[in-house]
């Protein structure tokens, strides 16, 4: 009796191995998937982007009912009316930072965290700033569970940036701004690039690449785009 209740418990928990490993291959599949078809099938080229994209579990960013869609071509809600942005997006903006391994990055609008896990796996420093508490807080708990150590979370305003930290050799703005804030072009070091959303509130933006070579500003348009609003407390 007994060693038949063991046996069928190790089919069950074999089971539900069977289950855990199957989940996570399908979604290391998708995931693949997304890269081939939804990043370098358009125009991400960057090998550290794509690198990173494969890497970080999308999922494990977005809230339980959002899973299933995690690998999607659009953005997600994660809560607190915000979006984890469309995974082409997030690749677009760190391929357009173009960054060396041992740049200082800073992002404004840490949301679920899973932009500052992809900018991660590419530089030595994150640091990551965001208005919302409780999104803030969330994040730095996954961010946590993942094992990613080098990512700071700041909850505050990144209208002022992160004095104590700065400068920074990229800025990542992943809110849209009505306007470039001008402390963040203060923060960024000599060589630097940004990239941020500016536009109108409830418009189309257009995505800036700003650089600063020799304290000259320098901004470019790269596309259009609709962000969540960069906010003010
Ligand atoms: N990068 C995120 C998505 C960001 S959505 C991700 O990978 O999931 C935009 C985020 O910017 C929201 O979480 C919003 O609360 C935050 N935000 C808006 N205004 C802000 C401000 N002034 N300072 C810091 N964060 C801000």
């Amino acid at each position: 009796m007994i060693s038949a209740f063991k046996y069928s418990l190790g089919i069950a928990l074999a089971c539900l191995g069977g289950v855990s490993i199957y989940a996570q291959e399908s979604a290391m599949e998708k995931r693949q998937q997304m890269v081939e078809q939804q990043l370098a099938g358009r125009d991400i080229t960057d090998r550290a982007t794509l690198k990173a994209m494969a890497k970080v579990p999308r999922e494990a960013f977005v809230p339980i009912s959002q899973r299933p869609f995690a690998y999607e071509d659009r953005p997600l809600p994660i809560g607190d009316g915000q979006t984890i942005s469309q995974p082409y997006m997030v690749a677009f903006m760190t391929q357009a930072l173009r960054l060396k391994s041992s740049d200082r990055v800073l992002e404004i609008g840490t949301g679920s965290g899973y932009q500052a896990a992809v900018l991660s796996q590419i530089v030595d420093t994150v640091h990551t700033i965001e208005i919302i508490p409780s999104l803030g807080k969330r994040a730095e708990r996954i961010l946590k569970e993942l094992n990613i150590e080098n990512v700071q979370v700041r909850i505050g305003d990144g209208y002022f940036g992160w004095e104590e930290k700065a400068p920074f050799d990229a800025i990542i703005v992943t809110a849209g701004a009505e306007s470039i804030p001008p402390v963040l072009v203060d923060q960024l070091a000599e060589d630097g690039v940004m990239v941020i959303p500016v536009g109108p509130h409830r418009g189309i933006r257009q995505l800036i690449r700003l650089t600063k070579k020799k304290g000259k500003i320098r901004t470019r348009s790269l596309m259009e785009v609709r962000f969540v609003p960069f906010v003010r407390n």
